[in-house]
Formats: C-alpha cells, sequence, structure tokens
C-alpha cells in the first residue's frame, strides 16, 4: 500500500503547474515555491513510511493547497505587532516600552536615508556618535558626560570592564540581582573580568562591611538597585550618601545601577521608590546605568551617565565599539529625551506615561462598552467589565500593583486556553491574561485607539464579521 502511494505522489512540476501554486510562484519566488513543494513531498514521504499504509492519498489539487498554505505562513515575518491585554506593562517578551509617535517618525527618516551619525554638518569635521544625544541626556540628568550602548546589561558589562577590569568591584550580597533569567549580576560581573566582592548578608548590610573589604586591589564600590524584589522584616541597606562618603575616603568611584531608571520624577502616576537619574547623580554618584526601554519610555538601550573622567575610560574601552548602538536607535532615544524635557508634553506624548496615567473611570467606561460589544459575539458565553491589578513589569518591583479594569469572558465551546491561543494566533495578535478559568483583557496597556480591533478579532474566532464596522 504505502509503495503504492509513494509511486503516485504527484511530480514537483506537475505540483508546479497546479492553481493554488501557479500564482505563488509570481507572487514569493520560484526558489522558495519549489523548495516549499520538495519539504512538503519530503515530509509526506517520511509520513507514508512510517504510517501503516491504510487511507488515501488526497488529489493533486488538494495538496498543492496544502503547500501554498505553508509556504504562505513561512513568508510571514516572525516578528509581529501585538495588543498586550497582559496588564504588564513593560512587557519584556513583548519588546518593553511602545515608542512615541515623534520617535517613530524620527526613525523612519533617519532609516530611509543617510545621516549624520558621526559627521558635524556645521564644521564638516568628524563627531562622536553619541554627541547626537550627550547634551541632552546631561541636561536631564545634571550629569558631566554620558554614553549609550545596547542595553543595561552592555552598560554594566561596558563599565566594569573599562572602570574596574582585573580588580575587585564591592557590591552588597543583598543586591546580587537575577532579571528575567539571562541577566544576573555575578555572571555579567565575570564576563566583564571585574571580581565581584560580595560582602555583607542578603538581608543586612552595614557601611562597616564595605570599608573592610576595601583593599589594595579595589576599583569601586556598586549599588545595584533591587528592582524586581523587596526584601522585608530584620533588614539593612546602606544608602548611596553613606557609600559616596565612603568612597570619597578612599578615592574609589560609585558605580549605581538604578535599573528602570526613571528621567522624570514618577510619583504622580503613582511610581514610587524608583531612583531618579538625576538625584543619584545629585548625591555625587560617579556612574549612573540605567535601561532606555523601561521608565524612560524609549527604545531599548543602556544609559551611562556621571563623571567624565570615568565616561572617557569607558567610551575609549574597546568594547564599547561592539555594544554600540546604531542611528534608528539614536534618532528614537534624542526624540523619546526631547519630549522628557517637557514634563507635560511627556505626559501626552510617551505611551508608556499615556498607558499609567489613564483614570480608572476612562478603563471601566471602555471595559463596560466592550464586554456588551463581545457579548453579542457567538463565542463568548459571558462577559463582564471586573476591577483588577495591573503591573510595571520589566524588571520592577512585583508589589508595584496599578490599579486597573479588564473585560472577564468566558467562552463558548472553546477552552478558555483554546480562546485564549486563537486570539495569540490571530491578526492583529492579542495576547491576554489567564487567571482562574477566566480570560481576562487587560486595558491597562492597551490604547484606545485598539479596543476596536479586540471587538473584531472576537467577531473572526467565529468567522463573522463585526457589524458595526463593515470590512
Ligand atoms: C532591567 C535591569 C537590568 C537589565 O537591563 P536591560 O536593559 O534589560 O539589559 C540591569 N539592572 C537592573 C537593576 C535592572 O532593573
Amino acid at each position: 500500500m504505502a509503495a503504492s502511494m509513494l509511486r503516485n505522489l504527484p511530480s514537483v512540476s506537475e505540483l508546479l503547474e497546479t492553481r493554488p501554486l501557479k500564482p505563488l510562484v509570481e507572487r514569493v519566488s520560484h526558489n522558495v515555491v519549489v523548495d516549499g513543494v520538495r519539504s512538503f513531498l519530503d515530509d509526506l514521504r517520511d509520513d507514508i513510511r512510517k504510517s501503516t499504509g491504510e487511507g488515501s492519498l488526497p488529489d493533486a489539487t488538494e495538496l498543492a493547497e496544502r503547500i501554498a498554505r505553508r509556504i504562505l505562513q513561512g513568508e510571514q515575518s516572525p516578528l509581529k505587532p501585538v495588543i498586550n491585554a497582559t496588564g504588564i506593562l513593560l512587557h519584556t517578551g513583548l519588546g518593553r516600552a511602545p515608542l512615541a509617535e515623534v520617535a517613530i517618525d524620527e526613525m523612519t527618516a533617519i532609516a530611509r536615508d543617510y545621516a549624520s551619525v558621526e559627521l558635524d554638518l556645521t564644521t564638516g569635521k568628524r563627531s562622536r556618535r553619541i554627541e547626537a544625544v550627550e547634551n541632552l541626556l546631561c541636561e536631564l540628568t545634571g550629569a558631566e558626560a554620558a554614553a549609550v550602548v545596547n542595553n543595561n546589561a552592555g552598560a554594566t558589562m561596558l563599565t566594569l570592564a573599562a572602570v574596574a577590569g582585573g580588580r575587585e568591584v564591592i557590591v552588597s550580597r543583598g543586591q546580587l540581582i537575577e532579571i528575567g533569567g539571562s541577566y544576573r549580576l555575578p555572571a555579567i560581573m565575570e564576563a566583564s573580568g571585574a571580581h565581584l566582592r560580595e560582602v555583607g548578608t542578603t538581608n543586612k548590610t552595614h557601611l562597616a562591611d564595605y570599608e573592610l573589604a576595601i583593599g589594595e586591589n579595589t576599583a569601586a564600590l556598586m549599588r545595584v538597585h533591587t528592582s524586581n524584589y523587596v526584601v522585608e522584616g530584620f533588614t539593612s541597606s546602606v544608602s548611596l550618601e553613606e557609600l559616596l562618603k565612603l568612597s570619597d575616603k578612599h578615592h574609589l568611584p560609585v558605580i549605581d545601577d538604578i535599573g528602570s531608571g526613571a528621567i522624570i520624577d514618577l510619583a504622580s502616576y503613582g511610581i514610587k521608590d524608583e531612583p531618579i537619574a538625576a538625584d543619584c547623580i545629585a548625591a555625587g554618584a560617579d556612574l549612573v546605568l540605567f535601561s532606555g526601554d523601561k521608565l524612560l519610555g524609549g527604545p531599548q538601550c543602556g544609559i551611562i551617565v556621571g563623571k567624565r573622567k570615568y565616561i572617557d575610560q569607558i567610551t575609549r574601552h574597546p568594547m564599547a565599539r561592539a555594544l554600540r548602538v546604531d542611528k534608528i536607535t539614536l534618532a528614537a532615544l534624542v526624540s523619546t529625551l526631547r519630549l522628557l524635557r517637557d514634563p507635560s508634553a511627556a505626559a501626552a506624548q510617551i505611551p508608556l506615561l499615556q498607558m499609567l496615567s489613564t483614570s480608572e473611570e476612562n478603563l471601566k467606561n471602555r471595559a463596560e462598552r466592550i464586554a456588551v460589544q463581545l457579548e453579542a459575539t457567538e463565542m463568548v458565553a459571558c462577559a463582564k467589565p471586573v476591577e483588577d491589578k495591573a503591573y510595571l513589569g520589566g524588571g520592577s518591583v512585583p508589589t508595584q500593583e496599578i490599579k486597573t479594569w479588564c473585560v472577564a469572558i468566558e467562552p463558548n465551546e472553546y477552552s478558555v486556553d483554546k480562546m485564549s491561543t486563537r486570539l495569540r494566533t490571530g491578526c492583529p495578535a492579542i495576547v491576554c491574561r489567564v487567571q482562574k478559568a477566566q480570560l481576562l483583557i487587560d486595558l491597562r496597556c492597551v490604547l484606545p485607539r485598539q479596543d476596536r480591533a479586540i471587538v473584531d478579532a472576537f467577531y473572526q474566532l467565529s468567522g463573522e464579521s463585526n457589524p458595526d464596522c463593515p470590512a
């Protein structure tokens, strides 16, 4: 049986002439289609050999249709825009902060043409890549100098390599953080060539612990913001001010990894206890490190601000070239920083700040409206607005809860997991929260312009179209 099925398989050239595949050759490309047909036939032959030999072979047109679907799926970009209905604002898996429109426009313009990345257009002389953003970073943080690299992990590694390579850096045991699996401070430190000198205990570190550890081989003291956990109870840690007094006495720099890096005070947005870059510089920190795509609301990058002497050491280190950012990141960062000069412009235009400041009233109204619309679709048994908690995410304190409103959905027919999968694999992709046998659409990080796409997606689940918005 299997042998006759194998013999009866249509040939590649036969398949290429079929109705589903012929137009694809024009649309995609001859090579891609031929490769697709070959690999499909190879897989099919394997399946036939492994099978009991029962069943029948689909006809050539049906095979061609399956092949065409597989080829078209392969043509889709694996990187797709997503509607984030998880309630986690800085979701690392979803690319952290969405960008402001002006930043996007600037990136597009800079991407399309050549740009003055390392050329001073007034003098015609070569300039430094960082010049485009350094002044803004210095203005916003009060620092003497700045550097920008790929991300904060890169900023940490480069800073340690340049300032403390081959020597010791003293860090409290209470601050040896891990952020999202691949970032572990001790591992980054080791990779940089600096030696970690741990002091104190998990819950308590005193100034004397640092002082006793300082020796001939000490290069720096480092403080790391414990951004994604809190140690509660019998605790003590050393403040930046105390650390700076000690470091002054021993002529050592203090490296302050503040992580999420608020550029402006976000207390009015309900974000408390996050260090602000300018405060750390004002206190006297020699180097302050933070991410560009967390509370700053900009593109992925790592920002280093601080004393000119150390920044020069950092930018001259060979690893700086390996970690440098491209013109598109620079463009997005400049635009975002310009917005941050004016807190009201930032509030109105940086999506992260817009989402943080959306009133509960607004979220509640939208949840009510969407719930009614979803309940009218076939696949939803019940949809209700519910109050819940959203989180900042992206390596920020999990205890930092943000009030939010969700639409809680009980599906008809589908399981909650199946509905969540269908929404995730749909177009546009919607990533929701599954909680206690309910599917939650958290509106805290859904922009109002996306509400309609969410409703449409539920109509698509059952093959209907939204009566309120004909396609
Ligand atoms: C997030 C974070 C990092 C890592 O930053 P990336 O930009 O993700 O590389 C390092 N340190 C702290 C304290 C952080 O919060």
